[in-house]
């Protein structure tokens, strides 16, 4: 199969005016100028379109699609509360259709891979339905001083197998995620540390994402500290920055992703360098909860390993990774002045080779290279937004949106086109149908707070 646009971005290397890319049995073969030899192959013409490899989100809870919009201007705080409080009302089944609805938005938006934090395991279903390559972390909690080791171990270890079950002969991968130093005792982190080295699993770890969360572990005081003196939840202060602590626990590796880390100085960002930790920035979410901006020109200047991710469509509130491109490249240019950086080239950069490389992927995914594997998107460029054009990156970056990417292909498979969706086994409307019901409740449950 022969892909052709008027742009081909190998990533790895510099843009490919009127180029093709030739994929055979899943694999990219040749990345080249349009050649007139066709050798029998089929072939796509994409026109005025920028192809380039399949975007990489590095942090999503796609469980949570079927809240999108349901918790708005909240503090942090309050916001993860309520939160809480709106994931009673979902069933199992419908935790898959939520995670099902999440995956189908990050085909249409270009996504290729997905790396998904996830309570009830939801995610991995729902990404080898779409036929989306990712990795799924178990997300782990404990926050009860009752909650025996042993027995967070033991529940992890059955929803673990369950994870390997869904995910067989598929493109995603299994993971765990201690949520975060305030929500997993200090006894349960360590077994868990001691549990992921030994079975070799990838790691993801909510860390410094609100200053409620950095006063809560430094000093051991602010709304989380009073919340869980109300409960009667002893909590000790660790009396450290929850980067710091993380290091001393032995989690800073390649091997671990620290979501957020919006809290962290420059000191952090050497640590983070020296350590090979990935980070999964999420600008947009940051912002929208009100914790702040990331050093992200920082951490790209000592070269710690950054991807992208749009977190859930909770605090976000889509998945749309050009959005996230452009608020990056904004926020930093606005805060950081020229001092910043972040050209549009590196944002593409970083929402495809970035992200591969976050995840310890860059063997099979991120870019567009001989023997890699054929997961890419295109973008139209004909919008009357997104034409007339002069660079591919700043078109990508500062014009294009979600809406305008017309395929997305899983190594090799076409996964959308056009508004298709050719692995789905059900028609797109039954599932609408059955998430406005968990709408209409989740309404009425809002409606019960006094709030909407
Ligand atoms: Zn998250």
């Amino acid at each position: 199969m022969i892909l052709r646009a008027e742009w081909v971005l190998p990533i790895a290397r510099e843009p490919v005016e009127q180029g093709e890319v030739v994929v055979q049995n899943g694999v990219v073969v040749d990345v080249r100028r349009r050649s007139g030899t066709r050798g029998g192959a089929e072939v796509l013409d994409f026109g005025e379109a920028v192809l380039l490899p399949g975007l990489v989100n590095v942090h999503t809870h796609l469980e949570l699609t079927a809240l999108r919009g349901a918790v708005e201007e909240l503090p942090f705080f309050e916001w993860i509360r309520r939160l809480v409080e709106l994931k009673g009302l979902l069933t199992e089944q419908e935790w898959r259709d939520s995670a099902l609805w999440g995956a189908l938005e990050a085909a249409a938006s270009g996504i290729t891979t997905v790396a998904d934090t996830s309570d009830s395991g939801a995610a991995a279903y729902a990404l080898s339905q779409v036929g989306l390559r990712g990795r799924v972390y178990q997300e782990v909690f404990a926050v009860q001083p009752d909650e025996s080791v042993g027995k967070a171990l033991d529940a992890l270890d059955a929803q673990l197998q369950q994870l390997h079950r869904a995910t067989r002969g598929t493109l995603v991968g299994v993971g765990i995620a201690p949520h975060a130093l305030y929500t997993v005792r200090p006894a349960v982190m360590a077994s868990l540390r001691e549990y992921a080295r030994e079975k070799g699993y990838p790691v993801c770890i909510h860390a410094a994402e609100s200053a409620e969360e950095v006063a809560l572990l430094h000093l051991g005081a602010g709304k989380f500290a009073q919340m869980y003196e109300q409960r009667g939840i002893p909590w000790e202060s660790l009396g450290k920055h929850p980067v710091d602590l993380l290091h001393e626990q032995g989690w800073l590796d390649e091997n671990t992703l620290l979501v957020h880390a919006v809290q962290t100085d420059s000191r952090h960002a050497q640590l983070l360098a020296a350590t090979q930790v990935a980070i999964a920035h999420c600008p947009q979410s940051n912002a929208k909860l009100y914790n702040g901006i990331a050093p992200l020109s920082e951490w790209v200047a000592q070269e710690v390993r950054v991807g992208l991710g749009t977190d859930s469509v909770l605090s976000n509130n889509t998945l749309d990774l050009f959005a996230e491109m452009r608020c990056a490249v904004m926020l930093q240019r606005a805060t950081r002045g020229a001092d910043a950086c972040l050209t549009a080239r590196r944002a593409v950069e970083l929402a495809t080779a970035g992200g591969a490389r976050a995840l310890g992927m860059t063997g099979q995914v991120g870019t567009l290279e001989p023997g890699k594997a054929a997961d890419l998107c295109v973008v139209s460029l004909e919008g009357v937004h997104a034409f007339p054009n002069y660079d591919p990156y700043a078109a990508l970056v500062f014009s294009a949106r979600a809406s305008d990417v017309v395929m997305t292909m899983v190594a090799g498979k076409v996964v959308y086109q056009r508004g298709e969706y050719p692995l789905l086994r059900e028609p797109l409307a039954n599932l609408r149908e059955r998430l406005r019901r968990v709408v209409r409740r989740v309404r009425d449950a809002l409606g019960e707070h006094g709030t909407g």
